[in-house]
């Protein structure tokens, strides 16, 4: 099994509020488009629950640290809260409600059973040593208790968060359950160990989904993928994946960005020889012997076809996104570019595939995973692959066709999409009492 190391933690990102303020007006553009009903607007405005939780840990040297975590949950008209659980310094309870927003727009466009959840602790997990991080994890399983559960919020991995604190996360919550009911509760998150009742892909699901998205986007464009030149930022597991994709389809990766530094060669860098490198560098690119450093601001003007921001939001601006050269841009983090970043690129004619439908194959690898773990079942490799590939060539089509029959981009349609679906079960339930 190739283990990816996540390095984004050190990419800057701008202060949170700027998150909110983005999914707000994002959600606000696509609810006038389709003259969303106000009392369902005003529903989706605002989050259901948000839950912050001060715990004790014990380090290493003996001393007791106290850590902060969120779980925000905004919808579930559709079904249970899903969504992430991030370890990273910029986690607050504004950067929590934003992500899971976007959680509940991703679920519903993919048409899956689920509302919209995120969460995480706010902390750099490089300071800290596995038993820590071990024990940081199981504690804030346990102080979230019974706000979490199989059929009512499902967390999974997201930044710095991988199928090990995964495996933690559903030990602690089956271990505090009463023995005969603790086999039953092994859904309560996904993306856990392929061993430990994870789903065969789940660690490529995201990254597959962002490969299939682009190639999608060139079918319908009639060009193919063999020799179009793309730049990653972030080589973490959405990074990695999506590069090693692509590379096998004939493209070049010729520019990668992650926390430590930026490198490129136009002639081409090699995907599985930097994943190698950077494991035996500490999970860093930097030096890499094959690409020449670039300055980290320059990043983003480097020549290509495809741009994939892979790492954390608020990424691509109004200060860079003039300086984006390429023709497509796939979003496989959330929220990488801001509102007004993404005027400039639609007024120079840049397509974007947006974070909700690109990187949705990692949430609806979940889906199949929590679906495998209620049936008591174990699927094959392959069978996810193709499951995985019907569903995203489904919502991809329905967001293309969308954009193309109202002229819209495509962050808009996939968000009409996602909320015509949400207000319809309102429509149906009408709102208790
Ligand atoms: N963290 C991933 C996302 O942002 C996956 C969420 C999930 O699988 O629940 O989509």
């Amino acid at each position: 099994m190739i283990v990816v190391k996540n390095i984004n933690s050190k990419i800057k990102e701008q202060p949170a509020i700027g998150m909110v303020a983005n999914v707000m007006e994002q959600f606000n553009s696509a609810a006038d488009h389709i003259d969303l009903h106000p009392n369902i607007r005003k529903i989706l405005s605002i989050t259901n629950n948000e839950i912050m939780v001060n715990f004790p840990v014990k380090m290493d040297n003996g001393n007791v640290e106290i850590f902060t975590g969120y779980r925000v949950q905004h919808n579930n008209a559709l079904g249970p809260y899903k969504g992430g659980l991030r370890y990273h310094p910029t986690v607050d309870i504004d950067a929590a409600r934003a992500l899971a927003m976007w959680m509940t727009w991703k679920t519903s466009l993919a048409g899956l059973p689920y509302g919209g959840a995120k969460g995480g602790i706010k902390l750099d997990p490089s300071k800290y040593s596995k038993g820590e991080l071990e024990r940081i994890t199981r504690r804030f399983t346990f102080a979230l208790g019974d706000n979490i559960g199989p059929e009512y919020d499902i967390p999974a991995p997201d930044v710095n968060t991988n199928s090990q604190t995964m495996a933690w996360m559903a030990d602690t919550y089956m271990s505090t359950r009463p023995p005969a009911e603790r086999a039953a509760h092994q859904h309560v998150v996904t993306g856990k160990p392929a061993g430990s009742g994870g789903l065969e892909g789940r660690d490529r699901a995201t990254g597959y989904g962002v490969y299939l998205s682009i190639k999608f986007w060139s079918e319908k464009n009639k060009t193919s993928l063999e020799g179009k030149t793309f730049i990653v930022q972030g080589f973490g597991n959405v990074g990695y994946w999506t590069a090693h994709f692509l590379e096998k389809e004939g493209a070049k990766l010729v520019a990668v960005q992650d926390a430590y530094g930026s490198i490129q060669n136009q002639e081409g860098i090699a995907v599985e020889d930097l994943l190698e490198y950077s494991q035996l560098n500490g999970g860093s690119i930097v030096n890499f012997p094959h690409a020449k450093p670039v300055d980290k601001n320059e990043f983003f003007s480097i020549a290509c076809d495809i741009c994939i921001p892979a790492a954390l939001g608020n990424q691509i601006t109004k200060d860079n996104a003039s300086m984006i050269q390429a023709s497509l841009i796939a979003e496989g983090a959330n929220g990488p570019t801001n509102v007004e970043g993404e005027k400039i690129l639609l007024k120079k004619g840049i397509t974007i595939i947006p974070d909700i439908l690109c990187n949705s194959g990692g949430v609806i690898g979940s889906y199949f995973e929590w679906l495998q773990n209620r049936n008591g079942e174990l699927w094959h490799l392959d069978e996810v692959m193709v499951k995985l590939y019907k569903k995203l060539k489904d919502s991809f089509d329905k967001v293309y066709e969308y954009s193309e029959n109202e002229a819209i981009d495509m962050r808009t349609a996939a968000y009409c999409i996602a909320i015509e679906r949400i207000e319809q079960a309102y429509v149906q339930r009408g709102i208790f009492p």
